[in-house]
């Protein structure tokens, strides 16, 4: 079999790219090796499928960090902007929620994946589903993929096959292969977006115990960091989308088990130290009878109250009349920076995403086409490339697949 261009994943990175490919002219190939598209993304968002974020390419190009040089490019040619005006074009609207996050206006990541995949049907891109590609070699005027004793002669190769995170979905890291094979260096996958694993066994007692919104303070390399929004305790440690966004800023420098990373927890951002220290007067002088634990319920899950207040007093119930003074400052202290020791990040197959990848020395980021050979073209989460939680790692997706496949289209001659 003969073709233009071929796609070997098809997520939102190689859909994308397979369409805007196809609507170029190339004969457009994608191989896929689970049955169907878009594992992944089904998942996104709890799935909902939080698409994107809103926000100027400059605003991307912050949020992504060290990531943000290398995308600038392919978010100016395909911004969240462009992504959410393609999807109403065909007849699937988004809103805006809180945090400026992006959502299908029907709550469904089915039907992200299902406009998708009709428009690359439109547009003739073929489908071969449940192949798994094993290797792809160089020929003379391009590239052989190879699949199931199989090949594919392409001009243009695109690998969007994706990290490692979650690999019953279909990423199984097989990209990485492919490109070592031609000389690519890649940098060590890590969990990125994971719950954190800490060395404090008492949080397990609080497992699955939610706080609607925390702000968490680190030091890593002589650097502040801190994220904050929803945080869930697991069972050996914090989870939730405040400590999704903490783990990608010190996951660099984990795991050590020796030398911990120290973190600390505000539970009550809305307050200042003085504030709160004065509400909890107030309310104690209102409620003289209640017990601590009550007055602290009041803003607080009952268990996680409970819990403080047995740390400060084990054996006795603390009366809000008798709350001594350094008990006072005990609690607040714990409330504004509960300290906390992280040992590692959960297993990187249960991360949201994987940090690591391609290396973006070696892509141009003009072109997501190889430095090293000319044709063959990378896109998604493949790259060395990640966002924080928000929508930012789809768009990665959809404005790198749409560059690839731009690109790859044009050195074929459309
Ligand atoms: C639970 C969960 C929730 C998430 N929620 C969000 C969210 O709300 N917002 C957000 O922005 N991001 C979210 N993400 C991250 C986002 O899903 C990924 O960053 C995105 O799917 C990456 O797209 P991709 O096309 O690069 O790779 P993938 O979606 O992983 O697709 C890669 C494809 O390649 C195929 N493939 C791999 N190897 C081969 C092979 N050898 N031969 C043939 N086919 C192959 C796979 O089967 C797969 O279909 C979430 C991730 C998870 C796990």
């Amino acid at each position: 079999m003969k073709t233009d261009v071929c796609i070997i994943g098809a997520g939102p990175a190689g859909l994308l790219a397979s369409i805007v490919s196809a609507q170029r002219g190339a004969r457009t190939v994608i191989v896929e090796h689970k049955t169907t598209a878009c594992r992944k993304l089904l998942h996104t968002g709890g799935g909902r499928c939080n698409l994107t974020h809103t926000g100027s390419v400059e605003e991307f190009v912050r949020s992504y960090g060290n990531s943000g040089r290398f995308l600038k490019h392919s978010l100016y040619e395909f911004s969240a902007d462009d992504l959410r005006q393609y999807f109403a074009q065909r007849g699937l609207e988004t809103k805006v929620e809180k945090n400026g996050c992006v959502f299908p206006v029907t709550d469904r990541a089915s039907d992200v994946a299902r406009v998708l995949i009709d428009n690359a049907q439109k547009q003739s891109v073929e489908f071969l589903y449940g192949k798994e590609v094993q290797s792809i070699e160089k020929e003379q005027a391009g590239f052989s993929v190879l699949f199931n004793g199989k090949k594919i002669s392409a001009r243009a190769v695109i690998i969007a096959t994706g990290g490692i995170t979650w690999p019953s979905t279909g990423s199984t890291g097989a990209g990485y292969k492919f490109a070592r094979s031609f000389g690519h260096i890649i940098v060590e996958p890590k969990a990125c977006l994971a719950p954190l694993v800490t060395a404090e066994t008492w949080l397990g007692q609080l497992g699955g115990v939610s706080i609607e919104n925390v702000v968490i303070k680190a030091k890593v390399a002589n650097r502040k960091v801190q994220a904050s929004g929803p945080l869930i305790f697991t069972a050996n440690g914090i989870g939730g989308p405040a400590v999704l966004d903490l783990s990608r800023l010190i996951t660099d420098y984990l795991p050590d088990h020796d030398n911990p990373i120290k973190i600390t927890l505000d539970i009550m951002p809305e307050y200042e130290i003085e504030s709160l220290e004065a509400q909890i007067i107030s309310l104690c002088s209102k409620h003289p009878k209640r017990a601590l634990a009550g007055i602290l319920a009041m803003w607080l899950p009952k268990s996680l109250a409970l819990n403080l207040c047995n740390q400060i007093s084990p054996s006795q119930t603390i009366l809000a009349s008798s709350l001594q003074k350094n008990q006072r400052k005990q609690i607040v202290t714990m409330l504004k920076r509960l300290p906390l020791s992280v040992v590692a990040a959960g297993p990187i197959a249960e991360a949201t995403v994987t940090r690591g990848g391609i290396c973006t020395a070696e892509v141009n980021p003009r072109a997501m086409e190889s430095k090293l050979h000319k044709g063959l073209f990378f896109a998604g989460e493949v790259i060395n490339v990640d966002g924080p939680c928000g929508g930012f790692n789809l768009q990665i997706a959809f404005s790198t697949g749409h560059l690839a496949g731009k690109t790859a289209a044009g050195i074929v001659g459309c």
